[in-house]
């Protein structure tokens, strides 16, 4: 049965690129709650209090459990905390929860060798059990590198038989800022160094007959993240192997940003048909990651049993490569789409009073009727679509405006107007834009009469839009087929939702969460040279902010501060979410630069790696300060650290005035 499983990959990394089918994997007992194969996505969280603080730790896992998380991690930093394991897990059972129980363990095998025998799973990070990692660029011989496997070996397989001799499972999770020395001496810290890193501690265990194991790959980049799961499943699967996969995005930060960029990063793996679990990681209290984290997976519970091929059979271009960024080539139209320039932006104002002009605020260009001008904000979206509604005032110059193509040709002035054909219009159009045209599409029209009868010139930019309910996949089958014709022609990916509040997530953030997802997996392929969010029911503001919002996200256009936040832990000193928002209210401003805010250095330096400055607790009252990986200021006070942070940022002549 395996072997046909894996036999049955047919995309590389998952079953299919052109429609949804999960990848199944061996099912591993977790307690009582199964992960794997053909059982639901589970969802699981983290506590954030102090371990030996049992009641506050047990009470705190029951809010997590009332708010749908299937599993428990708790950290163990030391032995004392491996072994208050036992007075939590008394506790819950005394109060009658069985929720499964994971420890969460970083450099101390000795800590995790007692957790072994109390909790349902340990989770192993390889890039430090047993394993250096001092941050220094070393080179190791091969005998050298073996040696250490060796060594490593020895230190790991107590553990591994105290998991098979207590049906413990193990989650050997790798993290992309903490990959050893030796493996970022050979393959530096790539998502090839992430799966290696992995690989190793699997071989280990399958050496030992143990296979009770559950993988993960996690960054706070999504692209990485998602490019490191997809070449851990080639390489799984090259081997003989079917783990699940745990997903989820390091650090993603709080509030809008936090669910978008969650998404990317899982919402995509999801999409590809890949994760048994799935850890959203808020800078939020814990129970609030369970109704983002089921938002995700629900949208896969009904699809989850068949295959939904797209109506097209596509080929997968060669030059297609799931591990690494390429943007699709496209030529740029107007000098405006395409090409080199970041992806645009699509607003639609249709059913806004088009009578007053504060309406494009909405749209990000403030109007001051003192001066009468607009002001443009970093996020001021490219192009509004009024359909077939006229504005009774002028808008600002640099904002383009879409309208259907009947009302267009009746404009009297058409500077900087385009028009929106279907198909059909477009290859029988007598009048067309000189500079700018944008045909609607899907992707089933490409082997389409009509496809065929089309004018091809770099006026012309496509508007994708799908009514399939794997919409991503069917989009990018699309894309697959643009290369395969080699058209060069730019493309807006529309998508079109509607939603209503529920019990545990508004629709502002079902709309975050599955925009990213939808929009956020293609752009991060490589595909797409503008984006439209098509959501009556939300906000224009909301919108923009989303749009604007998976842009930066998938680090394709950047239109703000970055904040790479941990979730915190039980290790953490300070209030991560109190300190979170005290540094965005004196750094929102300083559009570009990444800010990591970090309880503690066991995701390591390689985080900051990704970030320009970082923020890390170092002991109470103390945080250590980074520029990129290296320490600037160790134990500053924390009442002085973000004072001297910006005198750091204002060094490196990266500050300006508010
Ligand atoms: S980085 Fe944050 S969440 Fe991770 S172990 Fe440290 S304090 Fe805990």
């Amino acid at each position: 049965m395996e072997s046909e499983i894996i036999k049955s990959l047919t995309g590389r990394y998952c079953n299919s690129l052109s429609g949804y089918s999960r990848w199944l994997t061996r099912e591993v007992a977790i307690g009582d709650i199964p992960m794997g194969g053909v059982n639901p996505i589970r969802i699981q969280s983290m506590t954030t209090t102090d371990t030996m603080d049992t009641i506050g730790t047990v009470e705190q896992t029951i809010r997590m459990v009332n708010a749908g998380c299937e599993y428990v991690r708790i950290t163990a930093p030391s032995i004392k905390e491996a072994q208050n394991l036992a007075n939590i897990k008394a506790e819950l059972l005394k109060r009658g929860c069985k929720v499964p129980l994971v420890a969460d363990i970083h450099f101390t095998p000795n800590a995790a060798e007692v957790a072994a025998r109390i909790v349902e799973k340990v989770r192993v990070n390889p890039g430090n059990y047993a394993d250096k990692k001092k941050f220094d660029q070393l080179d190791y011989t091969d005998a050298e590198y073996q040696g250490e496997l060796d060594r490593i070996f020895q230190k790991f397989s107590p553990l591994v038989k105290i998991c098979k001799d207590y049906g413990t499972a193990m989650r050997i999770g790798t993290n992309h800022g903490s990959l050893s020395d030796r493996i970022m001496s050979r393959y530096g810290d790539t998502p090839k160094g992430m799966v290696e890193s992995a690989m190793e501690f699997i071989r280990m265990c399958e050496a030992l007959n143990y296979y009770s194991l559950v993988i993960s790959m996690k960054s706070s980049n999504p692209q990485v993240m998602v490019q490191a799961y997809r070449l851990l499943v080639e390489t799984m699967v090259a081997e003989g192997m079917n783990y699940p996969l745990h997903l989820g995005v390091t650090e993603a930060g709080d509030g809008e940003d936090g669910r978008i960029k969650s998404a990317v990063g899982i919402g995509t793996l999801l999409e590809d048909g890949l994760g048994d679990t799935v850890r959203v990681s808020l800078t939020e209290e814990p129970e609030a990651e369970a109704p983002v984290a089921k938002a995700l997976a629900n949208r896969y519970e009904r699809r989850a049993v068949s295959v939904v091929e797209t109506t097209t059979q596509i080929t997968v271009p060669e030059i297609f490569n799931p591990y690494e960024y390429r943007k699709r080539e496209t030529y740029e139209a107007n000098t405006f789409i395409g090409g080199h320039m970041v992806p645009r932006i699509v607003l639609d104002l249709s059913k806004a009073n088009l009578k007053d002009q504060a309406i494009l605020a909405d749209a990000g260009y403030l109007y001051s009727p003192i001066l009468d001008k607009y002001n443009m904000a970093d996020r001021s979206v490219d192009f509004v679509y009024l359909a077939d509604q006229l504005p009774s005032f002028n808008f600002p110059g640099n904002l383009k405006q879409i309208y259907n193509q009947a009302t267009w040709q009746k404009l009297e002035n058409k500077a900087n107007c385009h028009p929106l054909f279907t198909l059909n219009e477009y290859a029988d159009a007598s009048g067309k834009c000189t500079s700018l045209n944008l045909v609607s599409l899907k992707p089933v029209d490409l082997s389409g009469e009509l496809f065929s009868r089309i004018p091809f010139d770099e006026t012309l930019v496509f508007v994708l839009e799908t009514s399939a309910e794997n919409g991503m996949a069917d989009q990018r089958s699309f894309f697959f087929q643009l290369e395969q014709f080699d058209l060069k022609v730019p493309v807006i990916i529309k998508r079109s939702y509607e939603f209503a509040d529920q019990p545990d997530v508004t629709a502002l953030e079902q709309l975050q969460l599955y925009a990213a997802t939808d929009l956020g997996g293609l752009l991060i392929d490589g595909f797409g040279d503008g984006i439209w969010i098509d959501a009556p029911s939300i906000k224009a503001a909301d919108v923009t902010s989303t749009s604007f919002g998976i842009l930066q996200a998938t680090r394709s256009r950047i239109s703000k501060t970055e904040y790479i936040s941990c979730p915190s832990c039980g290790r953490t000193l300070f209030d991560l979410q109190e300190t979170t928002q005290m540094i965005r209210s004196r750094t929102s401003h300083l559009k570009g630069l990444k800010i990591a805010i970090m309880g503690c250095i066991v995701n390591g330096p390689g985080e900051m790696a990704d970030a320009n400055y970082g923020y890390v607790g170092a002991g109470p009252g103390k945080i250590t300060l980074y520029r990129g990986k290296e320490v600037v200021k160790k134990n500053v006070n924390t009442d002085q650290a973000l004072d001297e942070l910006i005198g750091i940022i204002s060094t490196d002549g990266n500050w300006i005035e508010p």
